[in-house]
């Protein structure tokens, strides 16, 4: 499957998702986003069932040139363990891993330290297992931006409100953040419903938008269909609604104006 997506990156950006679902789906795998552009691959989020779904199509979790994680929820970083100890003592590579030298430290220290730092010769830190690529930073006004640029996929990548529920603004958020691709495709990962994001971020040139839906209310951290359901006519139909729990088959996101749900291994193509 990871060369029928190469092939079809060859003439341009292809995004196809590993897993739609949202955290605790079991019909689709947690939602993780292959992301390919002249043959170079990029996974971004590596939830904890996300090494079996690429499995399953025959894809090792080590394949891929480069990765990124989007905030340390186990259904986006769960799977980063085994990338990391797989890769060092199996495969004898270390992973390019595309993230802030702040969220560096936040994923080390809190979430990967545990499961990888003891080796027999010692102790090991976060970049004995990665090489990271470091984003420049942009500036944080509207809200915090980097940008980077891997092979020939440029990313801005931008702080996003997700947890915990009380916060309204992205300075009191915990880390998470999202993806804009070459200008043309947006990825939000896991975020509150947050309009003032289409103001802050650039999306005068996006085509599309693979946003975070949870289905039922209340949408304490995550945005939910209805709410999503009040954005303007034009942007909703660039949404294709991505991190949805099993009872999706209930809804008709198209009668709603949405583009549609996006959907497991599809390839999304822009030349
Ligand atoms: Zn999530
Ligand atoms: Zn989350």
């Amino acid at each position: 499957m990871l060369n029928a997506i190469k092939d079809a990156s060859e003439s341009g950006l292809v995004f196809c998702f590993a897993g739609v679902g949202s955290a605790f789906a079991k019909l689709n795998a947690q939602t993780s986003l292959i992301i390919a552009k002249h043959r170079k691959t990029l996974l971004v989020d590596i939830g904890t069932n996300i090494p079996q779904a690429l499995h399953e199509k025959g894809i090792s979790i080590c394949d891929f040139d480069f990765y990124h994680v989007t905030h340390s929820h186990a259904d986006h970083i769960g799977g980063v363990e085994e990338l990391l100890l797989l890769s060092r003592y199996v495969k004898r590579k270390k992973p390019q891993l595309i993230i802030t030298p702040t969220y560096q430290d936040i994923l080390w220290e809190k979430s990967l330290k545990g499961g990888c730092e003891y080796n027999e010769q010692g102790m090991l830190r976060f970049s004995d297992f990665i090489t990271p690529l470091w984003p420049e930073w942009v500036g944080a006004t509207p809200r915090e931006v980097y940008r980077i640029r891997v092979g020939d996929i440029a990313l801005e990548i931008f702080r996003t409100i997700h947890i915990p529920a009380e916060v309204t603004r992205w300075e009191q958020a915990f880390w998470s953040t999202g993806l804009c691709v070459d200008g043309r495709a947006l990825f939000t990962a896991d975020t509150r419903f947050d309009p003032s994001m289409f103001r802050d971020i650039d999306t005068s040139h996006v085509e599309a938008i693979f946003h975070d839906c949870q289905l039922g209310g209340p949408g304490l951290v995550h945005a939910t269909y209805d709410e999503l359901k009040t954005l303007p006519a034009d942007l909703k139909k660039k949404i294709y609604l991505t991190h949805y729990s099993d009872n999706h088959k209930e809804f008709d996101p198209r009668k709603d104006g949405f583009h549609g749900f996006s959907e497991p291994w599809k390839i999304y193509k822009w030349e």
